[in-house]
């Protein structure tokens, strides 16, 4: 059969690699794609993942079999919508579904009406009212501005001031959509669920994500700059309650408010003294996380697809092994960077996904977005898998990246 991924960074290079090797695939696709990920997949990059029209008659003429939608933006932006009428299957949620992941209040919302455990919150559409409740408010306290804002719409504000501060940055006009939630405090974790409907099977493997720029958890919030997984310090037990009380619960409350979801859900949680509670639900995988997770599953992916589509139950394979996934990103980042640059090596590495490289007019890779790229390395454990990404790391040569020291540092301390 033919798959056809769509979106253009690391994770898709992931899901494009994973249906490759996949035994029932004949051909994958991405589109748009970038120039790194030919050696897995045919890159179709005349077309943008906007252009609804023209994916829909690509799918027709190609005789696609799977859709697997990668990034948000196309889901909440209704692509799924407009498949409906190819024979294609979709993996991936309608624009209606996407909503979990497109309003911040929609997600709370459903959660406080089935009690699926979050934090607290309110929503203030007025700057003046705002500013008159973070006088009052438990400080800390976190600010999360309505609708997609890749990563930078969350202000974990620790003091009174930097909640003032929040709201100037957040409100940028009088009227604003802004979700105002309790801290939770406690050691946070992402678990992705496959869901069609109420049938929902949470991965048995997490992975956990590094989202400080700076070792040490220094530095501006980012879209991710390092995963590792198994994460050895989250038991079984707290997997059990999490799948309990947030996994099968959300898909049922999206089948009792009458929604249709088929694709991934994404949990976003922190596990606080009163057990685990729900800081987000994105509608896809997450990056870094995608790029660690497929690499240690065993499984072939596009028979999981198919299994989930026909509800049929289902046991996820992994390697035994550990695996560290580092980014290198480009100095600046997540503020403004410069693009452009030679990136070179790649070749020399054993395993990578690549975000944002470009092929220049002499045939060398530079630099062409903010997140460029992950290093993978894999180990008997946490431990050797890191020595292994950061040795795949030194040989990547280029003037313009950065990365962390101490992905995996978590795993590691927990070990001591
Ligand atoms: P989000 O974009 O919702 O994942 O938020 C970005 C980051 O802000 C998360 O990875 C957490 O580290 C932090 N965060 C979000 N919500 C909360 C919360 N209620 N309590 C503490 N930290 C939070």
């Amino acid at each position: 059969m033919k798959v056809l991924v769509i979106g253009s960074g690391g994770r898709e290079h992931v899901l494009a690699q994973k249906c490759s090797h996949s035994k029932l695939v004949d051909e994958v696709f991405v589109i748009p794609g970038n120039d790194a990920m030919s050696k897995v997949a045919t890159i179709v990059s005349e077309i943008q993942e906007s252009d609804h029209e023209l994916i829909k008659d690509f799918v027709v003429e190609h005789e696609i079999e799977w859709v697997i939608i990668g990034p948000e933006q196309p889901l909440i932006d209704g692509l799924t919508d407009a498949l409906e009428q190819t024979n294609a299957k979709v993996f991936g949620p309608n624009k209606a579904a996407a909503q979990l992941e497109g309003s911040k209040e929609f997600a709370k919302k459903i959660m406080e009406k089935y009690n699926i455990p979050t934090a607290e919150y309110q929503t203030i559409t007025n700057k003046d009212e705002a500013a008159e409740y973070v006088e009052q408010c438990k400080i800390p306290i976190v600010l999360k501005k309505d609708g997609l804002a890749a990563g930078k719409g969350v202000i974990v504000a620790l003091t009174r001031d930097e909640a003032r501060e929040g709201i100037e940055t957040l409100y940028e006009t009088q009227n604003e959509k802004v979700v105002f939630e309790e801290f939770l405090d406690g050691e946070e974790y992402s678990v992705m669920t496959f869901v069609n409907n109420e049938f929902a099977v949470p991965f048995d493997c997490i992975a956990q994500d590094h989202k400080r720029a700076f070792d040490g958890d220094q530095g501006p919030n980012t879209g991710g700059m390092g995963a590792y997984c198994p994460v050895p310090h989250i038991s079984e037990e707290v997997l059990q309650e999490t799948n309990q009380k947030i996994a099968q619960p959300i898909a049922d409350a999206l089948v009792s408010e009458g929604i249709n979801y088929f694709g991934l859900i994404y949990i976003g949680a922190i596990l606080t003294e009163n057990g685990p509670k729900v800081i987000e639900f994105n509608a896809r995988f997450g990056d870094p996380e995608a790029q660690v997770l497929l690499t240690r599953l065993d499984s072939d992916f596009v028979e999981l697809l198919e299994k989930v589509y026909k509800k049929e139950p289902i046991t996820l394979e992994w390697k035994d092994e550990s695996v560290v996934g580092v980014v290198l990103a480009s100095k600046g980042y997540p503020g403004t960077y410069k693009k452009g640059y030679v990136v070179e090596g790649l070749e020399e590495l054993d395993q990578y996904f690549v975000s944002a490289l470009k092929k220049n007019d002499n045939g060398q890779f530079e630099n062409n977005g903010g997140r460029v790229m992950i290093a993978i390395g894999t180990g008997d454990h946490i431990e050797s898998a890191q020595k292994n990404a950061y040795e795949q790391v030194s040989k990547i040569k280029s003037d313009i990246l950065f990365y962390r020291n101490d992905i995996g540092h978590k795993a590691l301390k927990a070990q001591k």
